[in-house]
C-alpha cells in the first residue's frame, strides 16, 4: 500500500510535469473508483491551469482557481505522466490530459483509490479534522505529550490516529516505537514528554529517510513501462516476529493492536 513517503515521492515526481500546465480534457474510463467521480471533475477541471500539486496526509491535490482535484492512491493506485496517446492498459481508469500532449494517468487495479473535487476555498470532509503533518513543525514531542494526556489507548494506536498526526502507518509506527524504546501497548497517557520527543524524532527521521530513498524511483513517472515500485524498507521489527531483536538479540514478540499486527522487543521497549 502506498504510504506517506510514496505519496510524497509521487507528488515530487509529478509536480515538474504538471504544475503550470493547463488541463485540455478529462477521460474517465469508468464512472467510479472507490466512490463515484463527482461531475465537477469533468465539468470544472478542463481549461484550468494546475497551479500546484499539493499533498495533505496521503491525498494529492491538483490546485486550480476553480477548485482542486483530490486524489488518493488507495491500496494499489499509481499516477504517471506519459504521452497522451500511450497505449491504455487494464485498470488505467482516468487520464487528465494536459496542454503539452502528456496525460496524468491514474491506474488502480483494486479501486480503493479515489478522484474527488474540492471547491475553491472549501475543505473536503475527508480532509477536515486531520492532525498535523508529521514532517511539519507543528508535530513534535510536546504536541504528542499534550494530546495524549488522559488517553488510555495503546501508544501505537494513538500514533496511528489520523486526528493526532497523519500518515504514520503501521510499519512506521512499529519502527518509530522501536527506535524510541517505547512498548506499543503502553497507554498513550503514560508516556513521558522526553520519550514523546524521542518518538516524534524517530517517526520524522524514518519518514524523511524513506522519502529521500524514494527519489530513485522518480523515473517511473515518465516512462510508461516502469512499474511503480514501493520502497524497499530496512526494517528493524515490522514483519520480523520471532526473529532476533537487532539491538539485544532476543526474540521479537508480536500481538494485534487495533486489528493491526505489531512486533516489538519486550526487553528494549517498555
Ligand atoms: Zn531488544
Amino acid at each position: 500500500m502506498p504510504e506517506l513517503p510514496e505519496v510524497e515521492t509521487t507528488r515530487r515526481g509529478l509536480a515538474p510535469h504538471v504544475e503550470g500546465r493547463s488541463v485540455a480534457r478529462i477521460l474517465l474510463r469508468r464512472p467510479d473508483l472507490r466512490w463515484p467521480i463527482p461531475p465537477e471533475v469533468a465539468m470544472r477541471l478542463p481549461g484550468q491551469r494546475i497551479e500546484t500539486v499539493r499533498r495533505r496526509a496521503k491525498y494529492l491535490l491538483l490546485d486550480t482557481q476553480a477548485g482542486s482535484a483530490l486524489l488518493h492512491l488507495g491500496m494499489s493506485g499509481s499516477l504517471r505522466v506519459l504521452p497522451a496517446d500511450a497505449p491504455v492498459r487494464a485498470h488505467d481508469h482516468v487520464d487528465i490530459v494536459l496542454d503539452d500532449g502528456h496525460a496524468l494517468r491514474f491506474h488502480d487495479s483494486r479501486r480503493f483509490g479515489c478522484l474527488l473535487w474540492q471547491a475553491a476555498g472549501a475543505c473536503h470532509p475527508l480532509l477536515a479534522g486531520l492532525g498535523p503533518e508529521p514532517l511539519s513543525e507543528a508535530f513534535d514531542g510536546d504536541y504528542l505529550f499534550q494530546r495524549s494526556r488522559g488517553r488510555k489507548v495503546p501508544v501505537k494506536s494513538f500514533l496511528m490516529d489520523q486526528a493526532v498526526v497523519v500518515g504514520v502507518g503501521n510499519i512506521y509506527a512499529a519502527e518509530a516505537l522501536f527506535l524510541a524504546g517505547i512498548a506499543p501497548l503502553r497507554p498513550a497517557g503514560q508516556v513521558s514528554r522526553a520519550r514523546y520527543a524521542a518518538l516524534a524524532e524517530a517517526a520524522q527521521s524514518i519518514l524523511a529517510h524513506a522519502i529521500e530513498r524514494g527519489g530513485t524511483t522518480l523515473r517511473d513517472f515518465i516512462h510508461p513501462d516502469g512499474a511503480p515500485g514501493y520502497f524497499a524498507q530496512e526494517l528493524s521489527v515490522y514483519g520480523r516476529a520471532g526473529r532476533p531483536c537487532p539491538r539485544c538479540g532476543r526474540p521479537l514478540k508480536s500481538a494485534r493492536i487495533g486489528q493491526r499486527a505489531t512486533v516489538w522487543c519486550p526487553r528494549c521497549q517498555h
